[in-house]
């Protein structure tokens, strides 16, 4: 197989499915028994290992464990919340865009007792107002955040939340789908019981599944809490446990491999400090070129996650998301529509295979093209 054949059309400047390796897409490119030991042990159970070891480099770190669950990263989410949150429970979700109040929905939907304090899709969450909702209502049994809002391109402060859900005893979930593999963090350190992400955000996989970092402590609580079959995340991971990496139900095996690839690819560039150092980089490359050419970000710079960022659609009659998209497109570069409610905006990922020189080629074309 030549691998040039693998060149793809044009770069994904997207927060997931995001640009790969030519090694990643090329990892797919042979069959796999689920229940061979070739498989399970050469793949799966190492993959779950690193991934304890990328969420905590504490000497606790045996106290963690990780989960992959199939589908998209949704999936993973509400297998957690589905799983994690007891009858007697009640959880509190701290909203500030689309997947936040997602989360709020998969609550809704599971038929969960629930309170969401959205902080609307411009600001971080209200820590005074969490602070008082922990101390008045001892029901309250988890919290849940997503780390960077993908709608906006915020990085909320999760430190601070895990700091006051642990004052108070509760137990800790974030969704870090955006963010894990591509912004440093320790759940150890931050308080933290349950992260997700998904193959196909900044380790830079192919999409297919999910994956859960948990305290083990907390997930061996959980036995038959689950209010789905297939999403049932204590099930799933007592056969990984116990069956050496084996998965409850098809695994999707090529999306496996890639990922195993996408982890040593991770570790060959030097690790989440240096690829975060690349998106960041990416980041600011992209909103200094963007600024030079009269564009204005969304957020202010204090809040920026390096891994999206929003700008306001320019105010030129003219102006027309679809065809500046397709003029890019043409170009090389996918990017993104807007998601934030009350603003006109379009978004432009920093993160997966793409580096500070191709947003300069991206800056240029904008640059030199009239688009409107
Ligand atoms: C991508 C993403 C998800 C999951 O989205 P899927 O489409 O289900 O993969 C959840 N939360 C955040 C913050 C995300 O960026």
């Amino acid at each position: 197989m030549d691998i040039d054949s693998l060149d793809n059309p044009y770069i994904l400047l997207t927060p997931g499915p995001l640009s790969t390796s030519k090694t990643v897409r090329q990892a797919m490119l042979r069959d796999w028994c689920t229940w061979d030991d070739d498989y399970n042990l050469g793949v799966v159970q190492v993959i779950r290992q690193k991934l304890v070891e990328l969420a905590t480099a504490s000497q606790h770190q045996a106290e963690y464990t990780s989960v992959l669950m199939q589908g998209s990263g949704t999936f993973s989410v509400e297998s957690v919340i589905g799983t994690v949150v007891p009858e007697s429970g009640k959880l509190l979700v701290l909203a500030n865009g689309a997947y936040g109040q997602r989360l709020a929905k998969i609550a809704k939907v599971l038929r969960l007792d629930h309170v969401v304090h959205d902080s609307s899709e411009l600001h971080p969450p209200d820590l005074d107002k969490l602070q008082n909702e922990l101390a008045s209502d001892p029901k309250i049994s988890h919290v849940v955040v997503v780390h960077g809002e993908t709608t906006t391109g915020m990085l909320n402060p999760i430190g601070e939340v895990g700091q006051i859900a642990k004052s108070h005893g509760k137990t800790f979930i974030v969704d870090a789908m955006s963010t894990f593999g591509g912004v440093p963090l320790d759940v150890q350190e931050l308080g933290i019981d349950f992260i997700i992400s998904s193959a196909n955000k900044c380790i830079q996989g192919v999409p297919g599944f999910g994956f859960v970092i948990a305290k083990r402590s907390e997930l061996e609580k959980t036995a038959g809490q689950a209010r789905s079959l297939s999403l049932d995340l204590f099930d799933q991971w007592k056969t990984m446990e116990d069956s050496h990496g084996k998965w409850r139900y098809t695994s999707p095996t090529h999306t496996v491999r890639a990922f195993s690839q996408a982890l040593t690819e991770l570790e060959q560039e030097g690790g989440v400090a240096v690829r975060h150092q690349r998106y960041s980089q990416n980041q600011q490359t992209l909103v200094t070129g963007m600024r030079s050419l009269g564009f204005e970000c969304l957020l202010p710079d204090k809040w920026h996650s390096p891994i999206i960022t929003s700008f306001l659609s320019p105010n030129a009659a003219a102006y027309n998301f679809r065809q500046f998209y397709d003029g890019l497109k043409r170009k090389g570069f996918v990017i993104y529509p807007g998601k934030v409610t009350d603003r006109d905006t379009f978004r432009i990922g920093s993160i997966g295979e793409v580096y500070p020189e191709d947003v300069q080629r991206l800056i240029q074309v904008i640059g030199e093209v009239k688009f409107w």
